[in-house]
């Protein structure tokens, strides 16, 4: 069974014809859109450029004629005209046949061509994909041993915060009970200065350094411990 169906020799175009079609004497067919076009600004063919001036060398043909147009056109010729005639018409649809054939054969090595084209794509993204992925990973590794190592700092500095907070909360304390044992020498220095003056000041000669230099070797003890 051969292909009955005729398309449109347009270059880009190749439309199914299914109504009417613009028939050309160079044996070219073309649908309404390109053959209205083509054939009312100048009578060239748009497939081949051959010039079309004479009676006939374009023709808008009924794609689908009425039983009785069928039946009259051919009505009271000779046989041997109506069978040039049908010669002919058999030549432009076997022309048109071959067409469609090369199309398609042209449009199977485009598409091959293509496709290669697509396949070695496909494979220099993968390659990419591939190297990119590999460099990402060895970044997430570095970044993720620096992370550990970050870490690892924090948790020691974080020891060492918590080991002064530590120490400084021992010197409070110490500090704190230097002053009130200081508070209380200061207070029974007043009351032996009130009561006894005349021993108070025997005394103040006596044992030098002052209360004050006392205090500060007091300090300096407690802060070595
Ligand atoms: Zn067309
Ligand atoms: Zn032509």
């Amino acid at each position: 069974m051969f292909n009955s169906d005729l398309f449109c020799n347009y270059k880009k175009c190749h439309k199914l014809l299914t109504t009417f079609a613009w028939v050309t004497s160079c044996s070219h067919v073309f649908c309404e859109e390109h053959g209205n076009k083509a054939f009312e600004q100048d009578k060239k063919c748009p497939a081949c450029g051959l010039d079309l001036c004479k009676d006939y060398d374009v023709v808008k043909t009924n794609l689908n004629p009425s039983e009785e147009f069928k039946s009259m056109v051919l009505a009271g010729l000779k046989p041997e005209i109506v069978l040039d005639m049908t010669t002919r018409s058999l030549s432009f649809w076997g022309y048109q046949m071959a067409q469609d054939k090369d199309y398609h054969m042209m449009m199977e090595k485009h598409w091959k061509e293509r496709s290669v084209e697509l396949e070695s794509s496909y494979q220099i993204l993968m390659v990419k994909m591939k190297n990119d992925r590999e460099v990402d990973s060895k970044k997430f590794e570095s970044l993720q041993t620096e992370f550990e190592i970050l870490t690892k700092r924090n948790k020691e500095l974080e020891e060492k915060l918590c080991e002064k907070q530590r120490l400084i909360q021992t010197i409070k304390s110490k500090y704190e009970a230097l002053r009130r044992s200081s508070t209380v020498d200061e207070s029974l220095n007043c009351l032996t200065r009130v009561a006894d003056p005349e021993s108070f000041l025997q005394f103040r000669t006596r044992n030098k350094p002052s209360c004050d230099e006392t205090s500060k070797h007091k300090v300096l003890a407690v802060l070595k411990d």
